[in-house]
């Protein structure tokens, strides 16, 4: 697309093995970019091929789990040495629970503190070493775009999610806005997407009861889940110059869903 301008840019996917960073990463290539693809599973590297056959750019995969301080220094110092900068960075991985302890919609006095841990460490201090670090290169260079995944779950209740993520989701909408000013002056923006349902490893209707699915689908005037595609257009619009004077906000991609004032429970 002629209007979208991430051609020779150099980007960073984190969570990019899958779901919504696998199409943003795929969607980048084939606008020309540079694309390191970053995630905690080894399937990066056979995802980083299917990205490369999707563009004309250089892809290169990472293993790198984002709870990792150090880890994500590594990869952030790995990008910028292998391609000279670090123009657009999406930080995106994350969990939305721990199999085994987490009920999503549970009870909170039935909630183990080790899975509210897990979910927090992933989502929210996850997100607090990858924005330190590429804020720390963006700020050198004195330009970049960074566009979080957040998720409406962060901006409101809802009923069928866990309290961990949405106070995860909650605190990274507030990370976000703070970054957003004081990296303004540098001529670095950081935005956060806010995702409704999509159908992803994490978010997707297969593992869940067909009751749930039609309770999602019911509160969605699109009256269907996402898909990863849904996602990339807002995605790149806030890598792109055609934002540039959109930083601090919160981009809500949800079919329409948090327009309802209340949600079926
Ligand atoms: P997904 O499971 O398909 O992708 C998440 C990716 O993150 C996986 O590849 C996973 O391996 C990786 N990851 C998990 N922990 C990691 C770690 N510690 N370090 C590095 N990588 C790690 O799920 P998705 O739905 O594509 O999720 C992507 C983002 O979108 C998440 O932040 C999620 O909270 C958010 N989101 C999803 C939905 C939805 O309905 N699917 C809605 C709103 C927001």
């Amino acid at each position: 697309m002629d209007t979208l301008r991430i051609d020779r840019r150099v980007v960073l996917v984190t969570g990019a093995a899958s779901g919504i960073g696998h199409a943003i990463a795929r969607a980048c290539a084939a606008e020309g970019a540079t694309v390191h693809l970053a995630d905690v599973s080894d399937s990066v590297h056979e995802a980083a091929g299917k990205v490369t056959a999707a563009g004309s750019g250089s892809v290169t995969s990472h293993v790198c789990d984002v709870t990792d301080p150090d880890a994500v220094r590594t990869l952030v110092d790995d990008v910028t040495a292998a391609s000279g900068r670090l123009d657009v960075a999406f930080l995106n991985a994350g969990i939305n629970g721990v199999p085994s302890l987490l009920q999503p919609g549970g009870a909170i006095d039935e909630l183990p503190f080790a899975a509210w841990r897990r979910v927090m460490d992933v989502n929210l201090d996850g997100l607090f070493h990858c924005l330190q670090h590429c804020a720390r290169v963006m700020k050198e260079q004195r330009s970049g775009s960074i566009v979080v995944t957040a998720s409406t779950a962060g901006l409101r209740a809802e009923p069928r999610v866990s309290y961990p993520y949405v106070a995860s989701k909650a605190a990274v909408v507030g990370l976000v806005r703070q970054a957003s000013l004081e990296l303004a002056r540098f001529g670095v923006r950081v935005n956060a997407l806010a995702p409704g349902p999509v159908v992803t490893n994490i978010g997707g209707p297969g593992p869940r009861p067909e009751a749930a699915v039609a309770a999602w689908e019911d509160s969605i005037p699109m009256r269907r889940w996402g898909r990863p595609d849904d996602i990339t257009g807002a995605a790149l619009l806030l890598a792109s110059d055609d934002s540039s004077w959109m930083t601090g906000g919160v981009h809500v991609v949800d079919g329409g869903a948090s327009a309802l004032t209340q949600i079926p429970s």
